[in-house]
C-alpha cells in the first residue's frame, strides 16, 4: 500500500490558526506578540523569504517589523540595532536573515542576540539550553519536522531514528530532538560508508543532505517514516528533496512531499517560537 502523505501546508495552517488565537488572547492583555526580521543587503533570494515570514506575521496578527539596511552596513551598527531590538518591550523575536555581507560576522551577530529573543535558535546558548533539555527555543527546521513526525501518531519511545545530515541548524538538533523523545538516534553524514545499513534498520529517517536521492526505496525498512528536508532541483528545474519520493511511497508508511511537507512548517515553528517568547514576558 503506498505511503500516506503527510501534509505540511494542512498541518501548518491548522497550527497558525492555534498560533493567531494565542497571539489575539496576548493582544487583548496588551502584549501583541512582535517580531523584527532585520535584512542587510539584497540578495533577491533572501528578500523572498523576508517578505513571507513578514506577512506570516501579519496574517497571525504579531506586529512585524521589517528592518532593511544597505549592503555596506558596519558590523558595528548592525550589532548596535540588535542591542536596542535585545530591550525593545514590543519585540519578542528577532531574525537576521543569513547570509550576510563577508565583512559582518555571522556568528558575532547571532550571538548578540538575546537569548529570550532568539526565535530561531541559532545561537551557541540557545544550541547549549536544547542539549541540556532546558527550554530554549528549538530551530525551527528540525522543530517542524518533530511536529510533522507526532502528526502520524508514532509513539517516539524505543523506535530507531537515523538522521542524514548534521549541520548545526538542521541535523544536530534534529538528533536531539528525537532523542528528548526518547527514540534511539544515529546521526550520519557525508562520511558515513554503506548509509543503506542504517537507513534499513530506521523506523524514522529525516534526510537533510542538500543531494538528490540520498535515499532510495532499497535503503528504506518497510513501514518507516520518511521526512525530506532538502530543497533540490532536478534535471528538469523540478523542485525536489533529498529522498526518492516515487520509489520510497511504495515502501514507506508515511512521507512527506516536497514540496509540501517540511518547506512551510519552518515559518510556523518561528512564528511558534515568537508567540511562545511573548507568553514569557
Ligand atoms: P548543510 O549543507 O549544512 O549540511 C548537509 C549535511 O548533509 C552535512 O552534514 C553533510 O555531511 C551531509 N551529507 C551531504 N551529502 C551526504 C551524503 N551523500 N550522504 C550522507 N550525508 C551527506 O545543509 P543544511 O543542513 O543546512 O540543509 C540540508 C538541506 O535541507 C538543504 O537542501 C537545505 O536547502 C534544506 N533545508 C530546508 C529547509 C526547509 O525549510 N525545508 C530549511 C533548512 C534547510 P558532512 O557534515 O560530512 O559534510
Amino acid at each position: 500500500m503506498p505511503a500516506q502523505l503527510i501534509d505540511g501546508i494542512a498541518l501548518s495552517q491548522k497550527l497558525r490558526a492555534e498560533i493567531a488565537a494565542r497571539a489575539a488572547a496576548l493582544t487583548a492583555q496588551g502584549k501583541q506578540p512582535g517580531l523584527a526580521v532585520i535584512i542587510v543587503g539584497d540578495d533577491p533570494a533572501s528578500h523572498v523569504y523576508v517578505r513571507n515570514k513578514v506577512k506570516a506575521c501579519e496574517d497571525a496578527g504579531f506586529y512585524s517589523l521589517k528592518d532593511q539596511y544597505p549592503a555596506d552596513l558596519s558590523e558595528a551598527a548592525l550589532l548596535e540595532r540588535i542591542a536596542a531590538l535585545n530591550a525593545d518591550p514590543a519585540i519578542h523575536g528577532i531574525l537576521v536573515q543569513m547570509p550576510l555581507p563577508k565583512h559582518i560576522d555571522p556568528h558575532k551577530v547571532i550571538e548578540a542576540i538575546s537569548t529570550k529573543k532568539d526565535v530561531d535558535g541559532y545561537s551557541v546558548l540557545s544550541a547549549g539550553e536544547l542539549m541540556a533539555g532546558l527550554d530554549g527555543f528549538r530551530p525551527c527546521t528540525p522543530y517542524g519536522c518533530m511536529k510533522l513526525i507526532e502528526s502520524t501518531g508514532v509513539n517516539l519511545r524505543g523506535k530507531h531514528a537515523v538522521v542524514i545530515g548534521r549541520s548545526n541548524t538542521v541535523g544536530k538538533p534534529m538528533a536531539l530532538l528525537l532523542l528528548q523523545a526518547n527514540a534511539t538516534v544515529t546521526i550520519c553524514h557525508s562520511a558515513t560508508p554503506d548509509l543503506g545499513l542504517y537507513t534499513r534498520q530506521a523506523d524514522i529517517v529525516v534526510a537533510a543532505t542538500g543531494r538528490r536521492n540520498t535515499l532510495t526505496a532499497d535503503m528504506v525498512k518497510p513501514g518507516a517514516i520518511v521526512i525530506d528536508v532538502g530543497i533540490n532541483r532536478d534535471e528538469a528545474g523540478k523542485l525536489c528533496g533529498d529522498v526518492d519520493f516515487a520509489g520510497i511511497k511504495e515502501v514507506a508508511s508515511h512521507i512527506t512531499p516536497v514540496p509540501g511537507g517540511v518547506g512551510p512548517m519552518t515559518i510556523t515553528m518561528l512564528l511558534m517560537n515568537t508567540v511562545e517568547a511573548a507568553e514569557r514576558t
